[in-house]
């Protein structure tokens, strides 16, 4: 398993495809002089068609409206004059070097306009006071650190992905507001990794649990900060690519802003466990002297997520279910839909509860509001922002719109188009209105085509023998990119490309329109995707070897019944065809049983029941079956030492483990894309491999 830091890493030149340096391939050859600015040797500068349409956004957009440009400066107390934060393991964890060139001008026409209000917006980098006892650090990650001042120390709400960041982050505190006293609490607003991950960065555990420092969390944190992202993990993983476009530099011709910060941070990360959760829908107590009122938000940014009202100083901490952007529904990496109308429901709730009164509001993202009219005015268009998308594509598709199409028909109301937050920087109405149907309806959409359609490989050559050849697709396709139709020109080309992945010019031409297609996109998203997209079909999923590091804090967080189900998708069942066995799996210390049973070729396993007569029981402590799944020792040499009992037939065990598959994230999306060298680290067969902790 590989991270995306490693895999990134990993890398050859990453602006500059090994194959042009050797002047390989013929293509290439005729390939006119590199744009220059471009990061790529086939690069393009944006045509007239999309320089138009960023020029129409920017008359019709509300750029009069600064309130976030004053917003974002107001209560500015220190820089951070590093512009870089190393890593403990040697490299740079964070950069905000690269991200200087937006400030240079006002404008680029490689860039959506919003988008680019968005991204030099989200350069913050630094110390801010919310209000006197609430300070921000921002710009050091993904996203914010914040500090609330207690009787006897701080208490941190959400503590950022990296260790090292978050050192930085309190190093700053320190040296302008944080007077040597301690951090007393960890508020973790909500289950994504951007949230808890640099903890270690702060606290000590030890401290944890000698009670010095509470780690307080929404109820069912700890199962849910890993489950969302297990089962589908590496798919995920490779999806993140192009979301987030990880192989894209930063530039005006790449990427520019992820909407809800500039980044993720590269550095160590872990997890302490919660000492104290929020069970009730709204729970009132006292942290470190400071009265806060929580309110449960399951089910709406985050499976669970949980804002905070601070009544003494009237100030309302949105964790990420409110900040300055339209979010995701669906996120393009892949996760179960959200649910859109709860989500509007509880900031409804929230409205009603502590938004009538509040004076300040902030989040885990972006900046804060000030003065009870804006925070209301947020709270209320951020409500029908959600309550919108569930109510008028439900509206649409009683009437017959479907999935392949609602994204064409639904629009926002004109009044939340015009407000900023609600613009689609992070979730788009086009993926979010899919995303809603997809809830309700999935994938199909009523036209019995599509519930069984022909393979590609059997349809695309069909397609272009019909079409009349690779010639004249090729020709038509530049035609209608030469006309600015590049969803057209997009559509016959990717034909060709499915029909002949290995037909380069075709590669390059939809290359070109993905291109054209990514500068045109507000969303950070789909610009990322179609870039992301356009680079590996010009270069190919670059090569590299992958190595594998998984956090033992989030492997020790997997339930062992999520690892064993995890072992049944990783499970080969080919291979398992005519196998059959029981295996009884007892972990003493905490009390759980499962019975494990391979038959008609699938793998499952049943919490708190046991076979009569197994082929092996397998007794282990669950702490130290945690070694095996952190891969610190193998499953045998636990059975060896005498860590783990073993009765029955051992040589089981090795059977299953001959039947498990590492997953690459290197797989390729675009046909003909595929690295020429995949070497994948084996790892040890009953290591945990949970997906990198989810960020948003
Ligand atoms: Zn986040």
């Amino acid at each position: 398993m590989t991270t995306r830091r490693q895999f990134i890493q990993s890398l050859p030149a990453l602006a500059v495809p090994a194959h042009f340096l050797t002047g390989e391939g013929t293509a290439e050859a005729r390939q006119p002089a590199p744009l220059k600015g471009h990061f790529h040797p086939k690069g393009k500068a944006p045509s007239k068609f999309t320089i138009e349409v960023l020029r129409q956004a920017r008359a019709q957009l509300p750029f009069a409206d600064k309130r976030d440009f004053d917003e974002q400066k107001k209560g500015f107390l220190a820089p951070m004059k590093d512009l870089q934060i190393k890593a403990d393991a040697g490299h740079v964890a964070w950069d905000m070097e690269r991200f200087q060139f937006l400030e240079k001008q006002d404008d680029f026409d490689s860039i959506h306009p919003s988008l680019l209000r968005q991204a030099v917006l989200n350069n913050n980098y630094g110390l801010y006071e919310v209000v006197p006892g609430i300070y921000q650090v921002r710009g050091f990650d993904l996203a914010n650190i914040t500090f609330v001042r207690g009787k006897t120390g701080w208490i941190a709400f959400d503590v950022m992905v990296s260790a090292e960041t978050v050192r930085a982050a309190w190093k700053l505190l320190q040296e302008h507001v944080g007077k040597g006293l301690p951090v007393t609490a960890v508020v973790y607003s909500h289950t994504h990794g951007d949230h808890w991950g640099g903890v270690r960065g702060l606290v000590k555990e030890e401290d944890v649990r000698a009670g010095k420092v509470a780690v307080i969390a929404p109820d069912g944190f700890l199962e849910h900060t890993i489950s969302e992202n297990v089962y589908a993990g590496n798919a995920m993983n490779r999806r993140l690519f192009y979301q987030y476009g990880l192989l894209l530099p930063a530039s005006a011709y790449g990427f520019v802003d992820m909407a809800l910060g500039k980044g993720v941070s590269a550095g160590a990360t872990g997890l302490i466990a919660p000492t104290r959760l929020v069970t009730k829908a709204i729970e009132e107590f006292e942290v470190d002297g400071v009265r806060m009122v929580f309110q449960n938000t399951p089910n709406t940014e985050a499976p669970r997520e949980m804002n905070t009202y601070l009544p003494d100083l009237k100030a309302l901490w949105m964790a990420e279910n409110v900040t300055a952007v339209q979010h995701n529904v669906y996120t393009l990496r892949g996760a179960p839909v959200r649910d859109p109308l709860n989500w509007s429901k509880h900031i409804a709730e929230t409205l009603h509860r502590f938004g009538v009164e509040a004076e300040v509001m902030f989040a885990s993202h972006h900046w804060p509001r000030w003065g009870n009219g804006r925070v209301q005015e947020v709270l209320r268009a951020q409500r029908d922002l959600y309550a919108h998308l569930n109510n008028q594509v439900l509206h649409f598709a009683n009437q017959g719109v479907t999935i392949n199409e609602i994204h064409n028909v639904y629009r926002m109301p004109k009044t939340l188009q015009q407000q900023w937050h609600c613009r689609g920087y992070h979730g788009s109405p086009e993926n979010n209105s899919r995303g809603v149907i997809q809830r309700f309806l999935g994938y199909w959409d009523g036209n019995p085509v599509n519930l069984l359609p022909a393979p590609a490989s059997e349809s695309a050559p069909l397609y272009v023998e019909m079409m009349g050849g690779a010639e004249k697709i090729l020709a038509r396709g530049r035609e209608l990119y030469d006309q600015g139709k590049y969803l057209l020109a997009q559509e016959i080309v990717n034909k060709l490309v499915q029909a002949e992945p290995g037909n380069q010019a075709a590669k390059d031409l939809l290359a070109d329109n993905f291109e054209q297609v990514g500068y045109q996109q507000e969303n950070v998203g789909l610009r990322n995707s179609f870039l992301a997209a356009a680079y590996e079909l010009r270069s190919g999923i670059p090569q590299g070897e992958t190595a594998d590091s998984s956090s033992p804090d989030v492997i020790r967080a997997m339930s062992t019944e999520l690892f064993l189900n995890f072992l049944a998708i990783r499970m080969d069942s080919r291979k398992a065809e005519g196998m059959r066995f029981t295996i009884n799996l007892v972990t003493p210390d905490n009390g759980e049983k499962f019975l494990v049973e391979l038959e008609n070729a699938t793998l499952t396993n049943i919490k708190g029941f046991q076979a009569a007569k197994p082929d092996l029981t397998l007794t282990i402590k669950r702490t130290d079956l945690e070694q095996a799944m952190t891969g610190a020792k193998t499953l045998e040499a636990l059975i060896a030492d005498g860590t783990a009992k073993a009765e029955g037939d051992v040589s089981i065990l090795k059977k299953l483990a001959g039947l498990m598959v590492d997953f690459d994230p290197r797989f390729s999306i675009m046909p003909g894309t595929q690295a020429r060298e995949v070497k994948v680290e084996k790892a040890d067969p009953y290591k945990a491999i949970p997906g990198k902790a989810v960020i948003e």
